[in-house]
């Protein structure tokens, strides 16, 4: 049928510009800074948007030219059941355990000390809140402890490993997700589509072979891991529809199924809730209680201190880069340097 390259269409044009943008984020600054040679990135600035054009028509031609080199018509592929091929499964660790742990994580631009040897652990089955104003240096700590970025000073361990320099992608394949302050879905594309590009990308093995492979039960499993994730994040009744045409709040929602399709042992939200209407935030909260009951760790950054403060088991609040104070959410409502750096605000 008509559609049934699109799925692979967008999963192999998603994953060349991801990869892409990745290649060239490290290039670019080393190309500008010696030899200033902009041919070059004009040529990947004009791929990157030849790609992104050309995405839906990517996989139909790369599946066809490799059906003719390897003499293969499609309706001679094998059918296997959904059932016969399986994703592999981590296991999640026990309950309590700490799965990503950081030490005196310190993070220094130009003049600015954003972290300042900052320790904090999450535990499986637990959500653990990261608060603190404007500037206080939460994005800079979800950089360093996901691999976007690199700690000045410190470290930073996922499931006891020790993750100094290595890149996000390794952060991923170890049992990391995350979803980003604001949403990053493919808009036109289903919820079943978005989902499923979150099962594909389980690192586990190469990205071309699993980009090229024609097998449909793997296809098939990875779209019924996908509907698995959006059935546990109650989206079921919209896994057929655009996800920009969804709410907002399920949008969210969306992007943690996607998160969940990967099989992290800990998940990173950042502001969840923002822009979320009342009943959107409370969904929200069920879904991340559910997940902490199930054994996920969850560390979330949030400025909505209702939500937090209901929510979360433990809370860290830094300032000016420094962890001013760490414990339960009573604990820390009492404590006069919090009260302090909130005054004026609503704590
Ligand atoms: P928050 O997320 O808590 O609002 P950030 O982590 O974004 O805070 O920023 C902490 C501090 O570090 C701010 O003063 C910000 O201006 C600075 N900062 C963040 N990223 C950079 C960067 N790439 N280069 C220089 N300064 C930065
Ligand atoms: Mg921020």
């Amino acid at each position: 049928g008509g559609g049934e390259g699109y799925l692979w269409g967008a999963v192999l044009g998603a994953t060349l510009i991801t990869l892409l943008k990745a290649e060239l984020q490290d290039w670019l600054p080393k190309l500008l800074g010696t030899s200033g040679n902009f041919e070059i990135v004009v040529f990947g600035l004009l791929m990157l948007l030849v790609l992104q054009r050309a995405a839906d028509g990517l996989w139909p031609l790369l599946a066809g030219f490799t059906r003719r080199v390897l003499k293969m018509s499609p309706d001679k592929r094998t059918l296997a059941p959904a059932g016969e091929v399986r994703l592999d499964h981590h296991a999640l660790p026990p309950k309590g355990e700490q799965v990503l742990q950081a030490q005196k994580v310190t993070k220094r631009f130009a003049g600015l000390v954003a972290n300042n040897e900052v320790d904090m652990d999450v535990r499986a089955g637990e959500v653990h809140a990261l608060i603190g104003p404007n500037g206080a240096g939460k994005s800079t700590f979800f950089n360093m402890i996901s691999g976007v970025d690199d700690p000045t000073e410190g470290q930073v361990r996922l499931k006891t490993r020790d993750m100094k320099g290595k890149p996000s992608r390794a952060f991923a394949a170890l049992g990391l997700g995350r979803t980003f302050q604001h949403v990053r879905l493919l808009g036109e594309r289903s919820v079943l589509d978005n989902v499923a590009l979150g099962a594909h990308q389980r690192g586990h093995k190469g990205w071309v072979a699993s980009m090229l492979r024609l097998d449909r039960a793997e296809e098939a499993a990875v779209l019924a891991e996908a509907m698995r994730q959006i059935e546990r994040c109650g989206l079921g009744a919209v896994a057929d529809t655009p996800a920009a045409s969804l709410p907002l709040g399920q949008q969210r929602i969306v992007e943690i199924a996607r998160a969940l399709a990967g099989q992290p042992a800990v998940l990173l939200l950042d502001e969840p809730a923002a822009g979320l209407r009342h009943l959107e935030k409370q969904h929200l909260a069920e879904l991340l209680g559910q997940l902490r009951e199930e054994g996920l760790a969850i560390l979330v950054v949030e400025h909505d201190m209702e939500f937090v403060m209901n929510l979360a088991d433990r809370i860290t609040v830094l300032e000016f880069g420094t962890v001013i104070a760490h414990g339960s959410p009573t604990e820390v409502q009492a404590n006069p340097r919090v009260i302090a750096a909130y005054l004026g605000g609503d704590l």
